[in-house]
C-alpha cells in the first residue's frame, strides 16, 4: 500500500466517524512502520508510535510513516534511554543554571537548576531531547537524582566561595512513582550540607492534573521539612484555576506564553496583570518566566510582579559560567535579611493596592485607576521602587517617565513635598497605621495615604496611595482630609469645597458652630446667599455677593497677582459683627473646576493671651507665601521684642515641647537657642518691614541631631507699624559642617 492510500483511507474513515464535524470530536490517526526483518513486535510498536507522535509535531495529516527523519529522532532517544546510566558515570549530565531576579531591585535572588546532556555522541542536547522519552520510559528518577546531587554539590562549592544563592530543582511527576524523592533529595543536600532554605522544588502544573496519591505525599513531605513549593508553567494551557484553590505551594511561575504577547496584545496584558492580583490575593509569590525585553520587565515592574527569569537576565549556563556570572555581581545578589524584607514589600498588590497581611489587616480596596507605588526611605533620601500603571501616569504628568526621575524631581525641586513625607513616614512608622498627607501641586489638592509595609536594615518600605479631595467624597465623610490639614484648620473657621462644574459644594472644615452649613445639598450659590443673608453686615452684603461671584472669581484670580482672592468684610462673631477674612483659592481638579472657600478671623488663632501686642492684621504676603502649603511648614510668631507669642503644633512637636508655654514670652536666647547669631540680626530687619527668604541655619531637633533648617520671615504688620514676625521654618537635611 502507498502512503497516499494510508491516508486516504484515514481520511475516509474520519469523514464518517459521528463527530467529524466537531472542532474537538474524535479523530482517528495513524503512525506506521515497514516491517524490518529481524525486527521484533514492540519495536515495530514503538517506531509507529513515533510516527503518530510526529504528527502531532509536524501537521494535520491522518497518518505518517517511520521514516529516516524520524529514524534520526527515534535513534537518539533510543540512545538516550539505553546510554543515560554511562552519560551518568561519564559525567555528561550537566546541570547548568539560570539566574532569577527581583523585579524591584534587579537583584539576582536564586536560580533554577536545568540539566543538559552534554553527549559524546550526538552533542549538546537540551531537556527537551531526554526528559519527555525518560519519563516515557520510567527513568526520569535517575536523571533527576543526578540533577539533583549536582545541584548539591555546585551549591556547596559556591557556598565555600562565599556565594550562598538559593536553588530550584525540576521533579517529574513519575519521580514521586518510581523512587522516594524526598529522601533522595534530602540526602543529597545532607551529603552537601545544603541547608532546606536554599533549595525549592518545581513541579509543573500539567504533573497536578492527574490527582496522585504519592504525588500528594511527597509534595506533602517536601512542604513539611520546609521546602518551598513553586508552581510550574501556570497558565500554560493546562491552566485550571483548580490547583491554586486549597494549594500548597509558595510561587507561582507564570508560563513564558503568556509574556510572549504583552508588548503588543492589550488583552494579554490584562489577563497578565489579572493573573498576578490574583495569585498575591491569595498570599502566594509570583514569577514570570520568559523576559527577553526591557519592555517586558518594565511591564512585570508597572504590575506588581516580584520575580522574574528569562534571556534578558541571562541564559542557563554551565557552572563555572554561572560561578563567574555570580562572582561578577555579588554586589547584586540578596542577602537572606534582603530576602525577608523584599518578599514582604512584594506582598503589595499594586493593581488595587491590597496587602495581603500587614499587621493581619485586610486593607480596603480601591479601584484600579488609583495611583500606587512603594516608596523606599533611608535616612533623608526616599526612592519610588515600584508603581503600579495609574502612578507611572501620574508620574508623567510631571514629564516623568521613569520612577527614578520622579524620586528626583521630588527631592530636588520639592523639598517642601520631601519633608512632608518624610515627617510623615516618621509618624507613619512609630504608629503602624495609615496616615494622610495634602500637597497643593499646580492649584490641585491632593491627598496621599503612606502605609508602612516593611524595613529593614535602616531604610523603611511603605505603600503610596494618592487620592484626591474629589475621590474622597467616596469616603463620606473627610476625617483624613481634616487630620492632615490641621493646622490650616486652627486659623480657619470653615472651609468649603465648591464645584462650580456639577454645581455642588461641600463643608471640609467646620470650627465654630454657629457657621454651620445652611442649605446642606444645595447649589453653592444658594449657600452663599444664605450665608450672606443670615451672618454678613447688610452694609457688605452687596460687596460680598461680588466677591463670592462664581461667574467672574476666576478671571479675577487670573487677573491679580496672587494665586487667590481675598477680602475682609462684617460678619457676626458672637454677638457683633466684627472683621472677617474670606479667600477663595482655586483647586481645580478632573476637569472639575472647584474652589476652595476658606472663612477666618483676621486675628491668628491661639493668640488670645496676646491679643493686645498683636491687634495686627495677617499681612497678604504671609497668606500669599504660606497659606497654600502651610500644613508642611514649622511656624512660629514673634513679637516686636522677638518674644514668641506662638508656634504651630508641627514646631512644638519638632522641638519635643509638650505645649507652646514652654516658648512663651521667651526670646531665642532666654531659650538657649544660640546656634545661629545672624538669625537676630535677621529680624531686626524683618522688624524695620523687610523680608527675609529662606536664611540658612542649623538647629537640634528633639532626638538631639543637628539639623539645617531654612527659615522665611516676614513682618507683621498693624496700622502701618511692625508689631512682630511670622517665621516659616523647613527642615533641610542633617547638619554637614563643612558643606
Ligand atoms: P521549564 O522548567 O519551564 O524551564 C524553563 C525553560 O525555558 C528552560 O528550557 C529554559 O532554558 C527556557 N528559557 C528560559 N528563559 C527563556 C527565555 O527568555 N526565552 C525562551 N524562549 N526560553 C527560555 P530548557 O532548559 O530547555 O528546559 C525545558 C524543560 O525541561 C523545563 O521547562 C523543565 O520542565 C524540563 N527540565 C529541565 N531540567 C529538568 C530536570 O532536571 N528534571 C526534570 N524532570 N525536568 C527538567
Ligand atoms: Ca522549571
Ligand atoms: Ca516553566
Amino acid at each position: 500500500m502507498l502512503t497516499r492510500d494510508v491516508e486516504h483511507m484515514l481520511e475516509a474513515i474520519n469523514r464518517e466517524l459521528p463527530s467529524a464535524d466537531e472542532a474537538d470530536g474524535l479523530v482517528l490517526k495513524g503512525g506506521y512502520c515497514k516491517l524490518k526483518s529481524r525486527a521484533t513486535f514492540e519495536d515495530a510498536m514503538v517506531r509507529a508510535r513515533y510516527a503518530l507522535e510526529d504528527i502531532r509535531y509536524t501537521g494535520h495529516a491522518f497518518s505518517r510513516l517511520f521514516d529516516q527523519g524520524i529514524e534520526t529522532v527515534y535513534n537518539r532517544r533510543t540512545y538516550v534511554v539505553e546510554h543515560l546510566d554511562e552519560a551518568i558515570a561519564r559525567g555528561e549530565i550537566r546541570a547548568y543554571a539560570q539566574s532569577i531576579v527581583r523585579v524591584l531591585t534587579g537583584m539576582i535572588c536564586e536560580v533554577e537548576v536545568l540539566a543538559r546532556w552534554e553527549s559524546e555522541e550526538y552533542g549538546f542536547l537540551r531537556p527537551d531531547e531526554f526528559v519527555p522519552e525518560l519519563e516515557r520510559r520510567q527513568l526520569i528518577h535517575k536523571l533527576d537524582a543526578e540533577v539533583v546531587r549536582l545541584a548539591c554539590k555546585q551549591w556547596s562549592e559556591a557556598s565555600k566561595r562565599g556565594i550562598n544563592v538559593p536553588f530550584g530543582i525540576n521533579l517529574s511527576r513519575l519521580d514521586f512513582e518510581l523512587c522516594d524523592m524526598f529522601e533522595v533529595v534530602t540526602n543529597a543536600m545532607l551529603k552537601y550540607n545544603v541547608p532546606v532554605d536554599q533549595v525549592h522544588i518545581e513541579i509543573t502544573e500539567s504533573a497536578l492534573a492527574h490527582s496522585s496519591s504519592k504525588l500528594n505525599e511527597g509534595i506533602s513531605k517536601f512542604r513539611k521539612a520546609g521546602f518551598k513549593l513553586y508552581l510550574d508553567d501556570f497558565g500554560s494551557g493546562y491552566s485550571s484555576l483548580q490547583v491554586l484553590e486549597g494549594t500548597s505551594f509558595d510561587v507561582v511561575k507564570l508560563d513564558m506564553s503568556l509574556l510572549r504577547e504583552v508588548e503588543e496584545n492589550e488583552r494579554a496584558r490584562v489577563i497578565v496583570a489579572d493573573a498576578i492580583s490574583m495569585v498575591k490575593r491569595l498570599n502566594l509569590q509570583t514569577l514570570c518566566e520568559g523576559v527577553e525585553t526591557y519592555d517586558q520587565y518594565l511591564f512585570l515592574q508597572a504590575v506588581g510582579c516580584e520575580k522574574a527569569q528569562g534571556y534578558y537576565f541571562g541564559k542557563p549556563m554551565r557552572h563555572e559560567e554561572i560561578m563567574a556570572h555570580l562572582d561578577q555581581t555579588a554586589s547584586r545578589h540578596e542577602t537572606a535579611e534582603m530576602q525577608r524584607y523584599y518578599d514582604s514589600l512584594g506582598k503589595v498588590n499594586l493593581i488595587d493596592g491590597t496587602r495581603t497581611s500587614i499587621y493581619g489587616v485586610e486593607a480596603a480596596h480601591f479601584q484600579g485607576t488609583q495611583p500606587f507605588a512603594i516608596i523606599e526611605i533611608r535616612g533623608q533620601s526616599f526612592k519610588f521602587l515600584s508603581a503600579n500603571t495609574a502612578f507611572y501616569r501620574f508620574a508623567q504628568k510631571y514629564g516623568c517617565s521613569r520612577l527614578e526621575d520622579f524620586s528626583h524631581l521630588i527631592s530636588r525641586s520639592a523639598p517642601a513635598i520631601r519633608n512632608k513625607i518624610l515627617y510623615v513616614a516618621s509618624k507613619t512608622q512609630s504608629k503602624r497605621t495609615a496616615q494622610q498627607i495634602d500637597f497643593v501641586i499646580e492649584g490641585s489638592f491632593y491627598t496621599v495615604g503612606l502605609t508602612f509595609v516593611e524595613d529593614s536594615d535602616g531604610k523603611e518600605a511603605y505603600l503610596v496611595e494618592i487620592l484626591s479631595v474629589t475621590k474622597y467624597s467616596q469616603f463620606n465623610n473627610f476625617r483624613l482630609l481634616e487630620q492632615s490639614m490641621s493646622f490650616l484648620y486652627t486659623i480657619f473657621k470653615r472651609i468649603d469645597l465648591l464645584d462650580v462644574t456639577d454645581q455642588t459644594w461641600r463643608n471640609i472644615y467646620l470650627n465654630v458652630p454657629r457657621y454651620n452649613a445652611l442649605r446642606a445639598g444645595a447649589t453653592p450659590q444658594d449657600e452663599i446667599d444664605a450665608f450672606c443673608d443670615t451672618f454678613i453686615h447688610p452694609d457688605d452684603q452687596a460687596r460680598f455677593l461680588r466677591f463670592y461671584d462664581l461667574d467672574t472669581v476666576g478671571d479675577r484670580i487670573r487677573q491679580s497677582s496672587t494665586t487667590h482672592v481675598a477680602d475682609v468684610f462684617f460678619a457676626l462673631s458672637e454677638n457683633r459683627y466684627e472683621e472677617q477674612l474670606f479667600m477663595i483659592i482655586p483647586a481645580h481638579m478632573d476637569g472639575h473646576t472647584q474652589y476652595l472657600s476658606c472663612m477666618r478671623d483676621l486675628d491668628l488663632e491661639g493668640l488670645e493671651r496676646q491679643r493686645e501686642s498683636v491687634a495686627g492684621h495677617l499681612s497678604d504676603d504671609v497668606l500669599l507665601s504660606g497659606i497654600l502649603d502651610i500644613t508642611e511648614r514649622y511656624v512660629f510668631w514673634k513679637d516686636s521684642k522677638l518674644r514668641f507669642l506662638g508656634a504651630n503644633s508641627r514646631f512644638l512637636e519638632y522641638y519635643g515641647l509638650s505645649s507652646v508655654e514652654a516658648i512663651l514670652g521667651k526670646t531665642d536666647e532666654d531659650l538657649g537657642w544660640t546656634h545661629n547669631p545672624h538669625f537676630a540680626k535677621d529680624e531686626q530687619r524683618v522688624l524695620r518691614g523687610e523680608k527675609v527668604l529662606g536664611a540658612t541655619g542649623r538647629t537640634v531637633r528633639a532626638d538631639g541631631q543637628m539639623r539645617s533648617i531654612s527659615i522665611s520671615k516676614m513682618p507683621l504688620w498693624s496700622e502701618g507699624e511692625v508689631i512682630g514676625l511670622v517665621g516659616f521654618m523647613v527642615d533641610t537635611g542633617p547638619y554637614a559642617e563643612h558643606v
